[in-house]
């Protein structure tokens, strides 16, 4: 039987065959059009398509890194189906080493997008239209904002029981129950009846190699979960993920010199000091103590904090 056409981007991909393509969004002040290049690996037979992706926020580069590598060592060459790698989406923001578009506004909250509207608004369209269709399952790889660090951790909806599923399969430190938020590509995407596991590592502008580690691992979890490829995955290194129901920011009760004194993933109990936060002149160390008993899954690893800045994220684990 012959198999179905596969088209995108106007460029038809033969069966075992890739292609090197670029999403032709818009052009800079210079006149310099901006393209994002997307590659694509076809198999000789009919399968799944995945999409992995990364750096819709700019400066977000473990993502990067983790699709680079994939790439690299050409993992993204599957025995049945189609692998889509979009190692940075945000292109602007990753030349500029920032998280949003040019024009101030935050990719992951422009989307379905328009044609007409805003860069990142614009950003959103092409990307529904000429790459969302073809995809069944898209893996999104984040990192936490600024010096934010997460604990690897995959977000789902933990009613949602085929998306835990997978992310089990792609088996994280963490999943935490995570709900849509209004113009985000997961809501995007799972409107339109696909799956899409939403990865969170590590801190902006950085290369985290833990980080780095556990996204690749995944991917190889879900690509051999899928009949994508098989890999030989070391068990003795597999741990259950712990499963957080629900999170919550502590905040810095002064400002002053922060330090921290657990690690990012541990478990604390309530009440427990975990942090000081100090002036520069020996007067005072003031103790930061838990909220509330549950996981570390991100670290604030700023030096130096203002009062209210988010210092940890703490996950409760589910009853
Ligand atoms: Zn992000």
């Amino acid at each position: 039987m012959a198999l179905k056409k596969f088209i995108i981007l106007g460029e038809e991909i033969l069966p075992g065959k890739g292609a090197e393509l670029n999403l032709d969004v818009a052009r800079l002040h210079t006149r310099t059009p901006i393209q994002v290049p997307v590659i694509v690996r076809r198999a000789k037979v009919e399968g799944p398509t995945v999409l992995l992706m990364a750096g819709l926020h700019g400066d977000e580069i473990n993502g990067v890194e983790i699709i680079r590598r994939i790439i690299r060592k050409k993992f993204n060459e599957p025995l049945c189906g189609t692998i889509i790698c979009l190692p940075v989406f945000n292109i602007f923001g990753f030349l500029n080493m920032k998280r949003e578009l040019p024009d101030g506004r935050d990719l992951n909250r422009s989307f379905p997008g328009s044609k007409s509207g805003s860069l990142a608004s614009q950003f959103a369209y092409h990307f529904m239209k000429e790459i969302a269709p073809h995809v069944d399952l898209v893996i999104d790889f984040h990192t936490g904002a600024a010096q934010r660090s997460n604990f690897p951790q995959i977000r789902c909806v933990l009613d949602d029981e085929a998306s835990v599923e997978l992310a089990h399969i792609f088996n994280p430190p963490f999943i935490l129950n995570s709900s849509y938020i209004s113009k985000t590509i997961r809501e995007s995407i799972v409107e339109r009846g696909k799956r899409m596991l939403l990865f969170e590592g590590g801190k902006a502008n950085s290369i985290d190699e833990l980080v780095v580690e556990e996204g690749i691992n995944g991917v190889k979890r879900i690509l051999s979960h899928l009949g994508m490829r098989s890999f030989k995955i070391d068990i003795s290194k597999d741990r259950s993920p712990t499963v957080l129901s629900e999170s919550k920011w502590m905040r810095s009760p002064n400002s002053g010199m922060f330090q921290t004194m657990v690690k990012n993933g541990s478990e604390v109990k309530k009440g427990e000091t975990i942090a000081i936060v100090t002036d520069p002149y020996g007067k005072y160390e003031k103790k930061v103590n838990a909220s509330m008993s549950g996981f570390v899954i991100c670290v604030n690893e700023a030096p130096i904090v203002y009062k209210g800045d988010a210092i940890f994220h703490i996950g409760k684990l589910r009853p």
